[in-house]
């Protein structure tokens, strides 16, 4: 997949062996860009992959990855996440007929609204509106190594804020009945 570049942000990841065995035929179909916050150095040994560590939160983590990207699609892959047959060629089809600007899916088991952290963005799109997090929850507090608390904690979170600004934009989501399994927590970050 020549126009499609693969974001993944990538910090103590639950099992590693099993997130690139099971996503094996699409990353090795593209390009990767891997940013690796701890524990995701294997992932920049696959080929045609790009490996920057950093020890930074995951919303810079994906705009480190964003500016390396020079294709025409993004697909955000957290390293915790298996993805469903099908889903990024779909998408893929979907995006070069220019029928959407961007495709959602949910997880198995669901977690109430579709991921960002497993989605497919028009490029150009992606890296204007991606500016999480918004000013209202910059003041965040770390409690234990990977949890962060705001005053938004109650239904809020990246997906929600980023479809809101996708179709405040005025583009297009498309969602497809496929579903990711999610090897933690579904939407650990927020
Ligand atoms: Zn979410």
């Amino acid at each position: 997949m020549h126009d499609l570049t693969i974001v993944i942000p990538v910090k103590d990841p639950p099992d590693l062996q099993r997130f690139v065995r099971e996503n094996l035929e699409v990353l090795s179909a593209s390009k990767k860009v891997v940013i690796d916050s701890g524990r995701g150095e294997q992932l920049g040994r696959l080929p045609n992959a790009l490996l920057f560590q950093r020890q930074v939160p995951m919303w810079e983590a994906r705009r480190i990855g964003y500016e390396e990207v020079r294709t025409p699609f993004t697909l955000n892959l957290d390293a915790d996440t298996i993805l469903p047959n099908g889903y990024v060629l779909d998408s893929l089809n979907a995006l070069r007929k220019n029928s959407c600007d961007a495709v959602a899916i949910d997880y198995d088991p669901p977690q109430g609204h579709y991921a960002f952290g497993t989605s497919i963005w028009r490029t150009e799109l992606l890296k204007k509106l991606y500016d999480y997090p918004p000013k209202a929850v910059e003041k965040l507090i770390k409690v234990g190594e990977r949890e962060w608390v705001t005053a938004f904690q109650n239904g809020f979170c990246e997906c929600m804020y980023m479809w809101a600004r996708l179709i405040r934009s005025r583009a297009k989501l498309e969602t497809l009945g496929y579903k990711a399994t999610h090897l933690k927590k579904p939407c650990s970050f927020r």
